[in-house]
């Protein structure tokens, strides 16, 4: 290596719903029906309306799709699999960065090997019970990565993702 040449470290994350892969999962909108059963479907939301949706009084959200491996396995790619790859094989860090709850990393990391790309981590940082801020949560895990690398890059279909991950310092792009 040159004396004062610095290999830049890169790191590229990736959203995995609609960025990197598209699934027929929906979230499913309940009203329960007072008798603590599974409440009544009102509506089915994909990934990209669950970004922006909210809850009417006395609704809530069905994420067991979402819990399902067997959509993850069957995941149609997008065209970033290829970028994905290219990076991958070029040594830099490839990250999922989803919405998703953690107990759905592995199949996440395992889909992503079958395309011959070994993730550094899958971040998980949805959660099953509640709806948690997904944007602001999204925005301390690439503060997290930020510190690790020189230069970090974010793709997300969601703008409000994007715009939280900007302020990171992040080079953003929407999907
Ligand atoms: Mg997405």
């Amino acid at each position: 290596m040159l004396k004062g040449y610095k290999i830049m470290k890169k790191a590229f994350v990736f959203d995995f719903d609609d960025t990197l892969a598209t699934t027929d999962c929906c979230v499913v909108v309940r009203r329960p029906s007072g008798s603590g059963t599974r409440g009544l479907p009102v509506r089915k939301l994909t990934p990209a309306e669950f970004n922006t949706d909210v809850l009417a009084d006395g609704e809530v959200y069905d994420f067991s799709e979402f819990r399902s491996d067997k959509f993850i396995h069957n995941a149609n790619p997008t065209f970033l699999i290829h970028l994905a790859k290219e990076v991958h094989d070029s040594g830099f860090a490839v990250y999922v960065l989803t919405a998703r709850a953690d107990n759905v990393s592995k199949a996440i990391a395992e889909w992503l090997c079958g395309f011959g790309v070994k993730p550094v981590k899958v971040h998980a940082v949805g959660s099953d019970d509640s709806k948690v801020n997904i944007a602001k949560e999204k925005q301390k895990v690439l503060q997290t990565v930020k510190e690790l690398f020189d230069v970090v890059y974010f793709y997300d279909d969601d703008q409000h993702n994007i715009d939280l991950a900007r302020e990171t310092g992040v080079k953003v792009y929407l999907v």
